[in-house]
């Protein structure tokens, strides 16, 4: 972390565009049947099924959302691919195809460029993508990333956020708020590294959040195993602003309210520490930090022994009538009202 001095330096505007894209998209193989015509013409060619195909874009920017003084760039470049593919699994469909489009400054060498590239062909190998095509650009300041997903699922299996009704268990996969205090444990990190260039940070007591901030997994494991255990959800969202903000998504487009439970949400042990040398309200960073990639969604109450014990999943509440609102019920079993904050918010404070 925080080295990059040194290291061989070429100037892409030495290396011309055209070798670069060639260049960079040369190990990318593809992978996927409906892939006719992957990188390489003016444009790339699909062949549709009986499926729905499902299409998904994230804009990525410098200084908004990542900071390269402790984000590697093979890092950046896997995660921007996770979290395009994590709203396509949350549609409850598979991700098959991605285009990735770029501009950089001259501030870039060639070999941070291949770099980006590493991340994203290893997202790419791991999920079984296909990278099919993009653009590339100069810009006067900074990075900008953007991708866009491309997946299928049936008709009848794609979930949206609308169709969540009274008595609906909500559920969780994996933990949260890991995401969020990686991000607070890098912050403070760099502002030592600021102060004192020599100081070796040890984090290994942190290795599970910082993995969770600087390398989220998208689940891509989640639809799948629902439809192994014959679970349609009636609604879903991914996780990226944080829960609270992803339930008020649900509850407006849905037409409902909520209760969740203090006590049910799933954290690990190493958020839970981390929070306490914080000071930080462990409740709080599962309710409003954001990155964490995980699914949240709801399940007919019929569907409840199905996933019940399941170590993927965490039931955390229930839905209500929408005059009934979004409450959190406390561990003294007082119920709060929730607020939208998520990451925003609170990276303000
Ligand atoms: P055009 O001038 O038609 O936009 P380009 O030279 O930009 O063509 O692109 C040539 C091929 O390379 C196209 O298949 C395009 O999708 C692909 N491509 C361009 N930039 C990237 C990139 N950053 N990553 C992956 N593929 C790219
Ligand atoms: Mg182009």
């Amino acid at each position: 972390m925080f080295e990059d001095k040194n290291q061989q330096r070429t100037s892409l505007s030495e290396f011309g565009e055209f070798r670069l894209i060639e260049h960079l998209t040369q190990y990318f193989p593809v992978k996927h049947k409906t892939t006719t015509k992957g990188v390489g013409d003016d444009a790339a060619v699909l062949s549709s099924s009986e499926d729905e195909t499902v299409i998904t874009t994230d804009l990525l920017v410098e200084g908004v959302h990542f900071d390269l003084s402790y984000m590697p760039l093979k890092h950046l470049g896997y995660k921007a691919v996770m979290v395009n593919i994590s709203d396509v699994y949350a549609m409850n469909a598979s991700a098959e195809q991605i285009t990735v489009s770029i501009a950089v400054s001259n501030r870039f060498s060639l070999e941070a460029i291949e770099e980006l590239y590493a991340g994203i062909q290893l997202a790419c190998e791991t999920y079984g993508i296909d990278l099919i095509g993009g653009d590339t650009s100069s810009s006067t300041k900074g990075m900008i990333i953007s991708i866009t997903a491309i997946g299928k699922a049936a008709k009848e299996s794609i979930v949206y956020r609308d169709g969540a009704k009274p008595t609906d268990l909500i559920v969780v996969s994996g933990d949260l708020g890991g995401a969020y205090l990686g991000f607070q444990v890098l912050e403070r990190e760099k502002q030592v590294f600021e102060v004192n260039p020599n100081n070796q940070p040890d984090l290994s007591n942190y290795s599970y959040i910082i993995e969770r901030q600087l390398k989220p997994e998208a689940r891509k494991d989640i639809p799948e195993l629902l439809k192994e255990l014959d679970v349609k959800p009636t609604a879903m969202i991914d996780i990226s602003d944080g829960l609270s903000s992803e339930l008020f998504h649900i509850a407006k487009q849905s037409k409902v309210g909520c209760k969740v439970y203090e006590e049910k949400l799933p954290l690990d042990p190493q958020v839970i520490s981390t929070c306490e040398e914080f000071q930080l309200d462990s409740t709080m960073v599962a309710l409003s930090g954001g990155e964490d990639y995980e699914l949240l969604f709801t399940i007919s109450i019929s569907d409840y022994d199905k996933i019940k014990g399941n170590p993927h999943f965490t039931v955390i509440g229930h839905i209500t009538e929408e005059n009934q609102g979004l409450h959190l019920v406390s561990r003294a079993n007082q119920e709060i009202a929730l607020k939208a904050q998520g990451w925003n918010a609170f990276s303000n404070e």
